[in-house]
């Protein structure tokens, strides 16, 4: 059954948010699109129309682009010093704390997802990450270096390196985590120095339009954020060929993440980040705690209705426990409730759209035909709203689609294993090493495992643990680079060697 009486309706605050002209952010200013248009975006939990926003295409992008060129040149940001940057971001931050409800709510109508999850990780995760960032801003550092160069003996030199921020930077984002997503990218961006045109997804674009008021709100100078809206086609398309952007950093699918590399060849070789698809490994060992570790499993798959990244979506389980845990994480499916993101009783929302709702359902019949099968869950919920029912499969083989692709939706496929050097190799058999998990009581085979694991991020007795300061990407086709951590601030500066002879 999915919940639907007694949904609350939108504070005050945020239907006033949701009523207002959506228009795009360009230089300082919320202007009209160039194409005239504007487009629907809908409540996933019951295809409703909550707002409209401008349609922003190729001409917007080349007048956003032109602003943060602009500002990075010759506006106040590129005088600004490196502790009133931090400053305001900070600000931002502080404005942001006092307004979580507001972005929980629009997140839940928008994404679909429970308000009380946005509330309690998306909003503050997000708030976190622009203070981490703040702090960064004024540590950004060089180093000097003794050089003794063989052809010129005796000369003195002092050599040192500036870190420098790397331009104008064209920001793509998805819609499972609208705001966090707009967070983990404008932040080491702005610590650094850079400007902005952000593309925001389609699907979800409101809670980064609310930051965009805040922004200007912070008094971040004009044509720092520039944030556009509309289509991947053509506005992200735009973007990403865009000859006078210095760097793209994109969250999305492995499929376009390929068409922003081709685009970036093929005109400016502009830098690329990359943070794509998973197919994540989730390994109880024979000696883990089975209860947190079914726990865990659940979590892992069925977080953000397993529309992440990390999806534990392949989880391995030995076989002297595999009933075991399997009942257990079919008994968490059974408990959580859907329902709309507003609904206090939701514990899982809708998926964010129809594509998806039949994306998913696809790979679940898919995976029946070839033989899968579902221990709970495997059905579309009976609602206007895009729901799926969370699902564990059994009886798959590796070469299944279920098993070989990312399906970004509840759905966990669990499969026996015998012994530790079977499931390392099978584990690390896809083209993506996003995240992977490990459960083990002994330390030693968990760190042992960990090591072996092709993954950028491995979580031990735990799962989908993200902070500000760890780096997060991909090994494999999950992605280029890292966000977050230092390792953010590294790949939005470029390093300059300055070299001078001492007379
Ligand atoms: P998903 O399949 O999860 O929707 P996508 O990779 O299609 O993920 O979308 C992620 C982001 O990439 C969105 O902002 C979308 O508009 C954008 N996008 C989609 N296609 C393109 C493209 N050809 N060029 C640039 N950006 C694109």
């Amino acid at each position: 059954m999915i919940l639907s009486t007694g949904t609350p309706t939108p504070s005050h605050a945020t239907q006033k948010f949701l009523d207002q002209e959506h228009r795009l952010l360009i230089d300082g200013h919320w202007v009209a699109p160039a194409t005239g248009k504007s487009f629907e975006i809908k409540n996933p939990s019951d295809n409703s129309t909550i707002a409209h926003v401008a349609e922003g295409g190729q001409e917007d992008i080349n007048r956003a682009v032109s602003a943060a060129r602009r500002a990075f040149e010759s506006g106040p940001w590129h005088t600004m010093t490196a502790s009133e940057r931090g400053k305001l971001i900070w600000k931002l931050a502080d404005l942001m704390e006092q307004h979580i409800e507001e972005f929980a709510e629009i997140e839940a109508l928008d994404n679909g997802k429970p308000k009380a999850v946005a509330q309690a990780a998306d909003v503050p995760l997000a708030i976190d990450l622009f203070r981490y960032m703040a702090g960064w801003a004024t540590k950004i550092e060089g180093t000097t270096i003794p050089v003794s160069v063989p052809y010129l003996p005796g000369a003195e030199f002092h050599s040192y390196t500036l870190r420098e921020p790397v331009g104008v930077v064209g920001q793509i984002i998805p819609w499972n985590f609208p705001l966090l997503m707009a967070a983990w990218k404008l932040g080491p961006a702005l610590a650094t120095g850079c400007t902005i045109v952000l593309k925001v997804a389609e699907e979800t674009p409101l809670s980064a339009l609310r930051l965009g008021q805040l922004i200007q709100e912070a008094g971040f100078p004009p044509g720092v954020v520039n944030i556009v809206t509309g289509f991947g086609e053509t506005a992200g398309a735009a973007l990403s060929a865009h000859p006078d952007v210095d760097k793209i950093a994109f969250t999305g699918s492995t499929e376009v993440g390929k068409l922003i590399v081709k685009a970036a060849g093929e005109t400016n070789l502009k830098k690329v980040t990359l943070e794509l698809g998973g197919k994540s490994p989730n390994v109880i060992l024979p000696d883990a705690d089975i209860p947190s570790a079914i726990a865990g499993a659940a979590n892992a798959i069925f977080f953000n209705h397993g529309q992440c990244c990390t999806a534990g979506s392949r989880l391995f389980v030995h076989r002297s426990q595999f009933d075991q845990v399997v009942e257990g994480v079919a008994e968490e499916a059974k408990k959580i409730k859907l329902g709309p993101g507003m609904h206090p009783d939701t514990g899982m929302g809708p998926l964010v759209s129809q594509i998806q709702q039949d994306r998913v359902c696809g790979y679940l019949d898919a995976g029946f035909n070839e033989g899968a099968q579902a221990v709970v869950g495997g059905k579309r919920g009976d609602s206007e709203g895009f729901f799926v029912e969370p699902t564990v499969l059994v009886d798959t083989h590796p070469n299944m689609k279920v098993i070989r692709e990312e399906i970004f939706g509840p759905v966990v496929a669990a499969v026996p294993f015998d012994d530790i050097e079977e499931v390392v190799q099978t584990a690390n058999n896809t083209i993506y090493g996003l995240a992977a998990a490990v459960w083990s009581k002994d330390i030693s085979h968990a760190h042992r495992v960990a090591r072996r694991l092709k993954a950028g991020t491995v979580w031990v007795n735990c799962y989908n643990v993200f902070d500000a300061s760890l780096p997060f990407g991909g090994y494999k086709q999950s992605g280029w680079g890292r966000e977050m951590g230092h390792e953010a601030i590294n790949l939005y500066t470029q390093t300059k060697a300055v070299t001078v002879q001492l007379s």
